[in-house]
Formats: structure tokens, sequence, C-alpha cells
């Protein structure tokens, strides 16, 4: 914003935010990011002596969101799962690795493998299920048995604005009304083996979080997973930021005011256990057991066809 001022303190500003009708400084910036971070704090019942569990990918919005909870003096511990994808995992790892050195913070990698067996791409290779899905599903349970295992309670990731608005969008299209009922950035727990699950950068752009690394120096992974293709969702935060560009303000507006609408959920404990290992599922069997399952199957059945010769 070439001679604008300031909203904040009437300085030089370098950064123009027309969705919140601001202009602002770098100082006056981070102030305002780290702000919105400790307003959405603020709105989750967390005790501040408890440890969050941040789960870090090494993109953007998990190290900024791990950055922000250790400036606003939260006790922090970075949990990251390797998937095994082959040039990507290894990336991921090095950027967090250089991240958590600089700023002293403590993290630990978890072999997907070692947990469940497979890597993702080998799991990939075995089923004709979207690989994205599964992936989600294995990373969702292996961060539920981690903070248990690290005797936390509480795991906080790094989605944003546009991929919380970007959901609400999608679910609304497709009247899912379930997820539309269970969408907010603070989920309770509600199985004894289940965390908290906190979202505090809901309230900031995948704009501003690129903004807030770049002034803070924070560098991230910004090739993205080659296992990714075009999910559907991100047509929804597209056709979002269409509307954003004419009328600056529709992605808070959008989330905010059905956020607004509602209760924060109550933890209801709806979860049964699974028989197999015992973590929340519906119904008795987990769907991670069922897909290991079916995996070890197709593998055994393999092996016989073989005759036993492959190891
Ligand atoms: Fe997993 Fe990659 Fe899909 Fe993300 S894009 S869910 S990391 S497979
Ligand atoms: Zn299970």
């Amino acid at each position: 914003p070439r001679g604008a001022k300031c909203t904040r303190c009437r300085e030089q500003a370098v950064v123009a935010l027309p969705s919140h009708h601001a202009n602002f400084c770098e100082d006056c910036f981070r102030f305002f990011f780290r702000r919105s971070v400790q307003r959405a704090m603020k709105k989750f019942p967390v005790d501040p002596r408890e440890t969050i569990l941040v789960a870090v990918s090494g993109g953007k919005d998990s190290l900024a969101v791990w950055a922000v909870l250790q400036d606003l003096g939260w006790k922090t511990k970075g949990i990251h799962v390797d998937l095994g994808i082959e040039g990507f995992s290894e990336a991921s790892a090095e950027v967090i690795d250089a991240f958590a050195r600089q700023r002293g913070l403590r993290w630990e990698r978890y072999a997907l493998q070692e947990t469940f067996g497979y890597t993702i791409p080998e799991i990939q290779k075995r089923t004709r299920r979207k690989i994205c899905s599964v992936c989600g599903t294995l990373k969702r349970q292996i961060l539920n048995r981690l903070t248990f295992q690290q005797g936390c309670r509480v795991v906080a990731t790094g989605h944003n604005l546009d991929d919380e608005a970007g959901r609400l969008l999608g679910n609304l299209v497709r009247n899912r009304r379930e997820y539309i009922e269970k969408q907010y950035p603070y989920l309770p727990s509600t199985h004894p083996r289940l965390p908290v699950k906190i979202k505090p950068l809901y309230r900031v752009s995948a704009d501003e979080i690129r903004i807030f690394c770049r002034l803070e120096g924070i560098p991230f992974l910004a090739q993205s997973c080659p296992l990714s293709r075009g999910a559907t969702s991100h047509t929804f935060q597209e056709a979002l930021q269409f509307l954003e560009q004419k009328m600056p303000g529709t992605k808070r507006d959008f989330l905010f005011s059905y956020l607004e609408s509602k209760e924060p959920p109550k933890p209801v404990e709806d979860f049964g256990t699974c028989d197999q290992c015992g973590q929340p599922c519906y119904g008795t069997r987990c769907s991670v057991c069922n897909l290991l399952n079916q995996l070890k199957e197709k593998d055994a059945a393999r092996l016989q066809a073989s005759g036993g010769r492959e190891g």
C-alpha cells in the first residue's frame, strides 16, 4: 500500500488487509496476527498449564501455529508423522528440525510404518480408496494415540480461515448436517481416549499466515505432497476467494456468522470402542483396523499365490 499509513501506529504501512479495512506496518501486523490467535485461544476452554501437542507437517500453517502458541506462553510439543513419502517426508522433517532448533522447541517424529506396518505409498499400492482420506484417518488415529502416550490431552492443528470456510461451504452445498453440526474450532473429548482438538488459526487467512511467516523469518516447506490431487475442498476455497476479492471480508463473515450462531459442542460421549485396538470408533471395529486387516489379507493372499517365494 504505497503511501498508506499503519492503522495502528500511523507509521508507513507495508501490509494491506482489505478484509479488515486496515493497513499495517511490520510490527503492528505481527501484533494483529498474534492477537487473532490469542482471541481464538480465549474462546477455547483449555487450561494454561496444559502442554499442547502441535501436529506439525512443516508447512506454513503448522509452523505458524506452533510459533505463535510459543510466543503466547503456551507449553508446546511438536509431533510429526512421517508418512514415508520419498523426498517429501525427508524434506518435511528437515524443515521442522531447523525451525525447532532455532526456537528451542521440542518435537518428535513418528513413522506411520512403525505404528501401522505400511508407509502411505505402500498403502496406495494396495487399495482403491482415495489415498488422502485414508491418510487423514491414519494421521488422526496416530495423533490420538500419541497424545495419550505423551501424557497430553490437547492437540492443535494448523487449520486456517480458508480451510474452515471452504469446509463449511462444501458441507452446506452437500447438506452434510452431521458434519456441519460438528464443525467448530474447538472439539471437546468425546471418548476417554480422544484428545481435545483445537484450531488456533481459524481466524487468520492463508495469505495472512504467509505474510506472518515471511516477517517472522519462518522458512516453511512450500512443496506440497506429491500425492495430493486437486481435492474438491480446494475448489470451494477458490470460490470463496473469488467472492473475497469482490467483497473483502466475505470469508470471515461467512465462517464467523455461522460460528456465532451456534453453541460450542458439548462433550457427549458418542463413540464406541474398537474391539481390536481399543481406539474410539463408530460401531465395534475402527476404520483403521478394518483397513489394516484388508491390507494384510491381501498381502497374505498374494504371498500364497506366489507359493511363499516372495519375502
Ligand atoms: Fe496425506 Fe499427502 Fe493426501 Fe495430505 S496430500 S492427506 S499428506 S496423501
Ligand atoms: Zn481399531
